[in-house]
């Protein structure tokens, strides 16, 4: 199996060898039986804990919705800030920008507009080009403080957003043999809906923050370089991300100071986000609401946009991250789709292969109200037992063991 995908399409013959798994390159070859006892990648998943997982979600679920725009919300800021130190997560740096709706022709571009207020539809197109064979749809994002019936959460979310300026917070596993390169995990912490916003999306904040952790161990090098991003305003129109592409997109690849071998911002390898990673209960029950348990089925869902200039290589790479699923996950599969939509990767997906995993598909799975607690005041911690949290682990199991082998972990023994 040819592995050339690993690289961005312009560009270097040197990067094509080198960016190829070790791993990936004996399975192919047949050389050697893969030993799990000896990959290094499989001791670092190892590290991942159902426990420690729940407790990052909770830590972030203790700011509410986090709405962009509020106190709260900048305390989860300085909360993630303060865990990626403690992790001793490298270069931790906020990206500061401006956000003014009102000066924004279209406010929410990008992000499809597919909710209904009834929660019905018609079999038909879905977000991002997708269908929806269901006349099942998702309910707009609940703004009714009263929705929510716990009083506690309800004062945590009173505050309202106000304009001005913004802040999130990104750090760095520097790489030992190619700092200068390097993949994204990315995550969205801010929420709405007057709940706890734990599914969307503490569940895939804490997995870039556990990845965050267990790569930042003072015994696991790598040899290329890993981005962990907290984005923030992803529900206004993913102006966080875009901030992040505007500001830092020149400054790919370039030595700071010259001569230093230190690279604030490495070229971009490509950008995988995780938003949603926690309920696959299958299509709502007849009223709308929520089926109780998670389906026999569950699958993590990893999609690219069959749309983008990289397509191709985004496509190859979802499938790597499949692979990754069936040789480090242990609880859930994972299946690929190429509507990936409404998602942080988007302002990436013309500059590098762009992924998103989510619990479901975006489009027609999502659309069609598979989960009935997006944005709603019922996206809180109790909604939630551990085979829900678990879908999340396995996606976390699924990225490390996918970047583990991208970027060359090692771990000293
Ligand atoms: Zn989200």
């Amino acid at each position: 199996m040819r592995l050339a995908f690993l690289t961005p399409a312009i560009g270097c013959a040197i990067l094509l060898g080198a960016a190829v798994p070790a791993a990936a390159q004996r399975q192919a070859g047949g050389a050697a039986a893969y030993d799990p006892a000896n990959d290094p990648v499989q001791l670092l998943v190892k590290r991942l804990d159902l426990e420690q997982y729940k407790n990052t979600i909770k830590g972030l679920a203790q700011f509410g919705d986090r709405r962009q725009g509020t106190k709260r919300n900048r305390d989860a800021v300085d909360w993630i800030e303060a865990q990626l130190k403690k992790y001793g997560c490298q270069d931790i740096e906020r990206i500061t920008y401006q956000y003014n709706p009102a000066a924004r022709a279209q406010r929410g571009r990008g992000r499809g507009a597919t909710a209904s207020p009834n929660g019905r539809g018609s079999y038909g197109n879905g977000p991002g080009g997708s269908r929806i064979f269901s006349d099942m749809r998702e309910r707009g994002a609940n703004n009714d403080s009263l929705a929510q019936p716990d009083p506690a959460i309800r004062a945590i979310d009173t505050e309202a957003s106000t304009p001005g300026e913004r802040q999130e917070v990104i750090c760095m596993k520097r790489g030992t043999k190619y700092p200068n390169e390097m993949y994204i995990i990315g995550g969205h912490m801010d929420g709405i809906g007057w709940g706890q916003a734990v599914n969307d999306d503490a569940s895939g904040s804490a997995i870039v923050m556990e990845l965050a952790r267990i790569f930042s161990m003072p015994d696991v090098q790598t040899d290329r370089s890993i981005r962990f991003a907290l984005w923030n305003n992803e529900e206004t129109g993913l102006n966080g991300a875009r901030a992040y592409v505007e500001q830092r997109g020149p400054m790919q690849g370039k030595e700071d100071p010259p001569g230093s071998g230190r690279y604030p911002e490495p070229k971009w390898l490509a950008m995988i986000q995780h938003d949603m990673m926690m309920v696959d209960h299958g299509p709502p029950t007849p009223d709308g609401k929520l089926a109780p348990q998670q389906r026999p089925e569950a699958d993590i869902n990893i999609e690219f946009a069959s749309t983008s200039k990289f397509a191709d290589e985004a496509m190859k790479l979802a499938f790597f991250w499949r692979q990754a699923d069936e040789k480090y996950a242990t609880d859930y599969p994972a299946a690929v789709g190429p509507h990936m939509t409404n998602t942080d990767s988007d302002p990436f997906k013309d500059l590098v292969p762009a992924l998103s995993l989510r619990e479901n598909e975006r489009g027609s799975q999502i659309g069609g109200n598979w989960d009935p607690t997006h944005h709603q005041p019922t996206d809180v911690l109790t909604t939630f037992n551990d085979k829900d949290f678990m879908l999340g682990l396995t996606s976390a199991q699924t990225t490390l063991g996918a970047i583990g082998q991208l970027v060359g972990a090692t771990v000293q023994k």
